[in-house]
């Protein structure tokens, strides 16, 4: 389940927040919906793989440099 965390631009105020798919998160404090979104706490599998660069988790696309992944290294 993801948490991320959010900046509110209303009032500032930071919070973090489990967001389901199709949830929008909106501020606790004044129960505004304009906000920044922060660093997740949890990595985003998604989004994080771009980030990680090289890492463990198969981005799910065939690519170039990717021989980790059982039937897409041919
Ligand atoms: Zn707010």
């Amino acid at each position: 389940m993801p948490i991320f965390s959010y900046e509110c631009t209303d009032c500032s105020t930071a919070f973090q927040t489990l967001v389901r798919s199709g949830d929008v998160p909106v501020c606790p404090s004044c129960g505004g919906a304009h906000l920044d979104q922060q660093l997740s706490l949890v990595a985003d599998p998604a989004k994080g793989a771009e980030g990680a660069g090289q890492s463990m988790t198969c981005s799910g696309e065939p690519g170039p440099g990717c021989g980790m992944c059982p039937g897409m290294a041919a």
